[in-house]
């Protein structure tokens, strides 16, 4: 083919499951994409790398509604990638392992379109790690080798040399094997493998659902029904399969499996969702707030044009700092509308969120109410005479700006953004917490609280198995006074804080 504007093709891994295990270059790619085409295996959090305008194509190949065949898929690729675009064809664990990755890059050089291959974690290798189990061992597997168990069943023809497997020593893994691993099983030991070798199977790999099974060969199979294990799984055949129980890390993280529910606004919710999955969690978003910044207002623009009259200016949290940053990318500014003001933040998160702007604070209260930067910067300084800058939140409270007053500064207090009530699908909250699938019910604020026991009924929290974190006192007043009892309140009023209080009540529980 001649035409000259040719796109070109991604095949990228995207990993065995958690959105983190996809590589730096499969990321750098999700970003310049023109347009993903990306299947069930894939986890759709990685689209959160796409650019606002890349076209999402999804394209499962059984589950209900709309199935794509191969062949449509490799039609997709050409037509997309012919008119120019730059295309992602994203696929679960490593495109090329059991991912018909093969059969893609095939007709794409078939069809003279530039293609790069990203290879990703296979979820074999993931799986095994995510469970404690090596591979390979200089003890006892010096060899491994990865099997298709689509293959098996009822192909006369099949290319699995079954008398060869059953003399292997090494490490056997099986890739989609759920159905048939009975017949997997049957078939090793009528080829002469010891029926008490040793199997695991690890389900649904680094995701908060991961599960691991394990048995002897002869069992396995029943034992995966008994305990109702789904796909997708990977099946470890061998001496690797028989692993120390101390090794299995990930399962013991104190959040893994909890279910918890995430309250704040979109952003923030996504930020501690990250930190959830971090610690093997698994994290529901409920959003109750939406931020609305206030910086399109007359006083902000003064405000903005005054800056280095001021002594000091203070972000109260990093809200504050992405909303100012926003509007001042609109007038094309920087850092710099500063000049030699000084800067203070509320809290490490919010000097980090300056730091990612290019300012670095003079001062960092180390704890986080308004109560305590006040009596920390008064320390730090005499306020006497000194103009401050109070850039935060409408609905903040009106204490540090009396406190800092008090010690003699002469405070402008601005709200650069408000909270207001957002709403959530809380008919299927409400089923999740009386189902009892919940774990721990969030509140990183007062306004937080307050939005959710708007759509959630406080009896339903209070009669059920589901606890109550809140960040800090201000936010634990607000949950008793709308009637909720709090189970554990963070020492440190950071999200780090709420997390670490919640991992602290379930250690004390094993
Ligand atoms: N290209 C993929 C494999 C696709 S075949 C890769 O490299 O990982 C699909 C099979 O992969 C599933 O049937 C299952 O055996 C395995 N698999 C994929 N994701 C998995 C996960 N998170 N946990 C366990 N097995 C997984």
């Amino acid at each position: 083919m001649s035409q000259g504007n040719k796109g070109k093709v991604y095949l990228v891994g995207a990993g065995p499951g958690r959105a983190d295990l996809i590589t730096v270059r499969g990321a750098e790619v999700l970003k310049s994409a023109d347009c993903i085409i990306y299947d069930k295996l894939a986890n759709p959090a990685l689209l959160n790398y796409a650019g606002a305008d890349a076209e999402i194509i999804h394209v499962p190949k059984r589950i209900g509604g709309r199935s794509f065949t191969q062949e449509e898929i490799n039609k997709l690729l050409i037509e997309k990638a012919s008119s120019g675009k730059t295309v992602v064809r994203l696929k679960g664990g490593d495109p090329c392992i059991f991912g018909r990755g093969a059969e893609e890059a095939k007709i794409l050089a078939e069809a003279g379109i530039d293609f790069e291959i990203v290879p990703g974690v296979t979820a074999a290798i993931a799986a095994a790690e995510y469970a404690g189990i090596m591979l390979t061992d200089r003890d006892y597997s010096s060899q491994v080798v990865f099997i298709t168990g689509h293959e098996a069943e009822g192909k006369k023809d099949t290319n699995i040399d079954w008398h060869l497997l059953a003399k292997f020593r090494g490490t056997i893994v099986f890739y989609m094997a759920m159905g048939t691993l009975q017949f997997i099983a049957e078939q090793l030991i009528k080829n002469g493998m010891k029926d008490d070798t040793a199997v695991a199977v690890i389900a649904d790999a680094t995701m908060p659902t991961q599960r691991t099974t394990k048995a002897a060969l002869r069992l396995i199979a029943d034992k995966c029904k008994q305990e109702k294990i789904e796909p997708p799984a990977i099946v470890v055949i061998g001496n690797a399969a028989d692993s120390d129980t101390k090794l299995s890390w990930f399962m013991k993280k104190p959040l893994f499996g909890k279910s918890i529910v995430v309250t704040r606004d979109r952003r923030g919710n996504a930020d501690f969702a990250a930190k959830i999955i971090q610690q093997g969690g698994s994290p529901i978003d409920f959003t109750t707030l939406e931020i609305k910044p206030l910086t399109q207002t007359n006083k902000f623009l003064q405000t903005l044009s005054r800056l280095p009259d001021y002594d000091w200016i203070i972000f109260t949290s990093a809200n504050g700092v992405n909303i100012f940053f926003d509007r001042l990318r609109d007038f094309d500014k920087d850092a710099r509308v500063f000049a030699s003001a000084k800067i203070a933040a509320i809290g490490r998160q919010t000097a980090n969120r300056l730091a990612e702007f290019g300012t670095r604070p003079d001062f960092v209260s180390t704890i986080f109410t308004s109560k305590d930067l006040a009596k920390q910067l008064i320390c730090f300084t005499n306020l006497q005479g000194k103009k401050v800058l109070l850039l935060r939140s409408q609905i903040a409270s009106n204490e540090l700006a009396d406190l800092l007053q008090q010690a003699g500064a002469e405070v402008d207090n601005v709200p650069i953004y408000t909270a207001v009530t957002a709403k959530s699908d809380c008919a299927w909250l409400t089923e999740k917490i009386s189902g009892g699938a919940i774990d721990w019910l969030t509140f990183a604020s007062p306004s937080a609280a307050k939005g959710f026991l708007e759509q959630i009924q406080a009896d339903l929290v209070n009669s059920s198995n589901v606890k109550v974190a809140s960040i800090g006192p201000v936010t634990s007043e607000q949950l008793k006074n709308l009637g909720v009892k709090v189970d554990v309140q963070a020492t440190e009023h950071t999200i780090d804080g709420l997390l670490d209080a919640i991992e602290r009540s379930e250690k004390r529980k094993t």
